[in-house]
This record gives C-alpha cells, sequence and structure tokens, in this order.
C-alpha cells in the first residue's frame, strides 16, 4: 500500500480545563481517523449536527489549531514537523473553502486582489499574462468569467459569485484537497447543486479530493463518496456513504435518518438539530462510555463503561455500537426505530 496524501491519526481536540481548570472542558473532537490516497480523489464528507466537532476537524486540517493527542500525516510526514519547503507545498496543496466567502474578501480591493495574492504568494506564473490565464482558467472551471467579476468590490458580487470564486481561488493552486467548510449551506437551492456539481468535476477531471463537511445529510448522498458521521466529537459511524445513508446501523444514526419526513431529494433533511434535549448538558454528563447514552433506545450498562470501539458491521462500514460487539450479531443484527 501507498502512502496516504493525507492520514489522520487518533485526531484529539479538547478545550478548556487549562492550568486553573476553571473552564469547563470540551472534547470537539475525539480519536478521529482517516486516511485518504492521492488516487483516486474522492468527496469525504464529515457530517453531523451543530457543535459535533466538524469545523475543529477542519481547523486541524488546515493547521489554525493544534492537536491536544493525535497527529496529521501529509505525504507521510507530520505537519508539526515539516521543514520550510514540505509547509509551503503543504499549504498549497490543501486549500479551504468556508460557509461564509464574504470575510475572507477584503472590503477595499477589488476581488482579482485575492488571485493577484495567491498569484504572487505561491510564485504561480512567471508574466502576467500567464497570470491573467490563469485566473482566467480558473474562473471558467466555476462557471464565470474575468470580465464579469475580477474588477468589482466583494460587495458587488452575489454570495454565489463570491462561493464560487473561492473555489477558484482554491483550483488556482493547483490542491490536491479542498477543506469545504458547510459551502453550500448558506446558497439557494440552484446555487447549492452547481457547486456541488463543481465539486464533483475538480474530483473527477482534476483529481482533487474533499474534505466535504456538511450539517445536511442530502448533499452528502448526492456527492459524497465515504462518509464519517460525528456525534458529539466522535464518529458514530463511517463508510460508504449511500450504504451509511440506506442502512445506518448506529442507533443515533438510525435516529437521524429516520427523523427525515419525506424522501424527496429536494428537501433538505438532517438538521442542525435534532436533538430536543440540552446537548450541552449531556455531553458533559457523560464522562466515559457512549456519548449517546443519555438517548439511546437500545442502552445497556457496558456503554457506561467505556467508549465503544468501531465495530466491522459490512464491507467497508463500521459503527460504534457494542450492539456489533459480538461477531455472530454483526452481520445479521438489524436494528428498528421508530420514527
Ligand atoms: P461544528 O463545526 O460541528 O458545529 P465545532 O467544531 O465548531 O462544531 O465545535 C465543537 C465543540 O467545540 C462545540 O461544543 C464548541 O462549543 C466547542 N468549541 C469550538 N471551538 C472552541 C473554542 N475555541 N473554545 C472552546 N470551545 C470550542
Ligand atoms: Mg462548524
Amino acid at each position: 500500500m501507498t502512502t496516504p496524501l493525507l492520514e489522520l491519526q487518533h485526531l484529539t481536540k479538547v478545550y478548556g480545563g487549562g492550568f486553573l481548570k476553571r473552564a469547563p472542558v470540551t472534547v470537539a473532537l475525539q480519536d478521529f481517523n482517516l486516511a485518504l490516497h492521492e488516487k483516486p480523489a474522492k468527496i469525504v464528507t464529515i457530517a453531523g449536527e451543530s457543535g459535533s466537532g466538524k469545523t475543529t476537524l477542519a481547523n486541524l486540517v488546515l493547521g489554525f489549531i493544534e492537536p491536544t493527542a493525535g497527529r496529521i500525516l501529509y505525504r507521510g510526514t507530520d505537519i508539526r514537523q515539516m521543514d520550510r519547503h514540505q509547509r509551503r507545498q503543504y499549504r498549497r496543496e490543501v486549500q479551504a473553502v468556508f460557509q461564509d466567502p464574504y470575510e475572507v474578501y477584503n472590503p477595499f480591493y477589488r476581488v482579482k486582489h485575492i488571485f493577484d495574492m495567491a498569484i504572487r504568494n505561491f510564485n504561480l506564473a512567471r508574466s502576467k499574462d500567464e497570470a491573467r490565464a490563469m485566473v482566467e482558467e480558473a474562473l471558467n472551471v466555476v462557471g464565470l468569467r474575468g470580465e464579469e467579476v475580477l474588477d468589482k468590490y466583494p460587495h458587488q458580487l452575489s454570495g454565489g459569485q463570491r462561493q464560487r470564486m473561492m473555489v477558484a481561488r482554491a483550483f488556482l493552486l493547483k490542491p490536491r484537497i479542498i477543506v469545504a467548510d458547510e459551502p453550500v449551506s448558506m446558497v439557494d437551492a440552484s446555487l447549492r447543486a452547481m457547486i456541488l456539481d463543481i465539486m464533483i468535476r475538480l474530483r473527477d477531471e482534476h483529481n482533487i479530493s474533499f474534505l466535504y463537511i456538511t450539517h445536511d445529510l442530502s448533499t452528502a448522498y448526492q456527492i459524497g463518496d465515504e462518509i464519517h458521521i460525528l456525534y458529539q466529537g466522535t464518529v458514530a459511524e463511517r463508510g460508504d456513504t449511500i450504504t451509511v445513508i440506506e442502512q445506518p446501523k448506529h442507533p443515533y444514526v438510525q435516529l437521524l435518518i429516520n427523523s427525515i419526513p419525506v424522501p424527496d431529494p429536494d428537501v433538505r433533511w438532517g438538521g442542525e438539530h435534532i436533538l430536543t434535549v440540552d446537548d450541552e448538558e449531556l455531553r458533559s454528563s457523560v464522562q466515559s462510555g457512549c456519548r449517546f447514552y443519555p438517548r439511546c433506545p437500545y442502552r445497556e450498562d457496558r456503554c457506561l463503561q467505556a467508549r465503544p470501539p468501531l465495530y466491522r458491521v459490512g464491507d467497508n462500514h463500521e459503527a460504534a455500537c457494542y450492539l456489533y460487539a459480538e461477531q455472530s450479531v454483526q452481520t445479521n443484527k438489524t436494528l428498528v426505530t421508530k420514527a
């Protein structure tokens, strides 16, 4: 097996509980593992409700925050032990697209500034003409033309144009991975479809992988190859997207998916909040063991003793639940939760 392009090993981030131990401790992400190979490029979905740790994961991968434990390897090297050259390569090859692209723009500059900066910082072009051609190509990939957008100020563009410009800027850098944190949650349905389509094309035609972060399972169902579903910072279930969404095994994921009222692809499901109880309160009430215990219809005493590991429940399909601990029940146990 070749070295993965990106490997996340036991990645953990804990907030608070510092020297004075006054601040409450939040385990924002716990023991997250992932291996992403350079080829074939994949869209890897990280799904979860608000507060489940998705942005924490994105910020760790982008190097904005340091892990409390675990590590991030890129092309086999820990990102904290990279030399200047490797770090620069990482910063170029791993790009970000965020939910609200307005914040990324400086309101006082015309939007072409973000492209000029990228080209200058990474020495991408030898001449003005070459730079111009590169920018034009990147804009074309997202369905824009330079003359429509480059001389405008950020506020003169629509939200959709700004979002597509960010994808174009990322594309300009010839990344291998784009970390997209809720890239379509602020845009309308037609634009959402367009952006998801651009992601698929970047994957298929340019071999760019995505860490696609979303709270919306319907878009994951449309485009994702592989999904990791987070519940309060831990992975409840992971596997091939279609399999996980069509045959969920973890009680939480079953609840999440059964809470979707109509199987209409235009109806968004997997909303930010399906939980009616105080989530944060529950979070601190479960010190060890399964975080879903307080709400689980299948809970057992052992669920409180230790956090369940991921058990294999099928081909490339794992669930962190003791219901699947015994080999014999692994393949044929089907849970039925009432909607
Ligand atoms: P998501 O993106 O899935 O909504 P986040 O990764 O933003 O979730 O947050 C995960 C948890 O970590 C939440 O409980 C959040 O309140 C907490 N958290 C995030 N950032 C910080 C921070 N800088 N300091 C303290 N707690 C934080
Ligand atoms: Mg977030």
